[in-house]
């Protein structure tokens, strides 16, 4: 099953539900389930939202809503000819929290060391855009990289949250290119100044396609991760390689800051970055998550 965020020609927003590989209008069926409304949410992306809170991603509860919408509101036909666009998966969480240096190697390919707890930096949440999507490279910014990322979305409020209970809080995974500013952050670094500028310029947070909920992942931690530009391998990695594990990682977060539903934590790059260019086309494949695929285009105007 994936959860996708979409948008008719008419730019109205709507829930896609991919299921035995057809894609339902799930918001037109929620409108069956009138009485699950609750707070006047109607059917829009707080709609996903209040799944999530609902959890409402239960296996009986997806079932029974599928044996009573079942094949009433197939979208194969739109998608075929691309009568709508993707969204971000799940409207604008108000964190995304990101991971430095969580896989060996890319530690040594920026010539540092392993981490001996998590780093964790912010990405301004203004970045994300959604598949399909264009990264808009400012003139003279410099080297920017791409960063292919697992990301985990959270699904209800935690604080202290422990590595036993971590998957409770969790909603699902989707893919991130947490997008750098290269140039900028090493600059930053060696005057000791955030991350932040260089990780939060508008366009270089692509995510997406689908929210694939945490039940149908078998294990988040045993995910092939293949990153291509231009249809060359540059990163190829298995999500088991992760220094910190995410049970590890949203402990660490929580013992800090509350994590809320809706927010998106990156759990860092695996080796390979290399720097993008006007005219690149992105492709970021994780095994039983999908492919996000984003375009590369250099700002014309300063
Ligand atoms: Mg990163």
């Amino acid at each position: 099953m994936k959860i996708f965020s979409l948008l008719t020609p008419q730019n109205e927003p709507f829930i896609g539900l991919e299921y035995e590989g057809v894609l339902y209008n799930f918001t037109r069926a929620w409108e069956i389930f009138k009485d699950l409304k609750t707070n006047g949410r109607g059917p829009n992306f707080s709609f996903l939202q209040l799944m999530i809170e609902m959890d409402y991603f239960s296996r009986q509860t997806f079932e029974e809503i599928m044996t009573t919408i079942g094949g009433v509101f197939p979208l194969t036909d739109l998608e075929e000819t691309g009568e709508f666009n993707y969204a971000i998966p799940i409207g604008r969480p108000q964190k995304v929290i990101c991971l430095g240096r969580n896989y060996a190697e890319h530690a040594k390919e920026s010539g540092a060391a392993p981490p001996e707890e998590p780093i964790i930096f912010a990405k301004a949440p203004t970045t994300l855009i959604p598949h399909q999507g264009t990264i808009v490279l400012p003139q003279g910014i410099g080297r920017v990289d791409h960063e292919a990322e697992l990301a985990v979305v959270i699904g209800k409020q935690g604080r202290f949250i422990s590595e036993a209970q971590a998957n409770d809080f969790i909603a699902g995974y989707t893919i991130m290119n947490d997008v750098t500013a290269r140039d900028v952050q090493k600059a930053d670094i060696k005057a000791s100044k955030p991350w932040f500028l260089s990780k939060s310029l508008d366009t270089f947070g692509p995510i997406g396609p689908a929210l694939i909920p945490r039940e149908a992942v078998a294990d988040p931690h045993n995910l092939d991760i293949t990153l291509k530009l231009n249809n060359k391998v540059k990163q190829q990695a298995n999500t088991r390689e992760m220094i910190f594990n995410i049970p590890q990682i949203l402990t660490f977060i929580s013992r800090f800051m509350t994590l809320n539903s809706g927010d998106i934590i990156s759990t860092g790059t695996p080796a390979g970055i290399s720097p993008l260019a006007d005219g690149d086309i992105i492709e970021i494949e994780i095994s039983e998550i999908g492919l996000l695929r984003n375009f590369v285009i250099e700002a014309s105007t300063p």
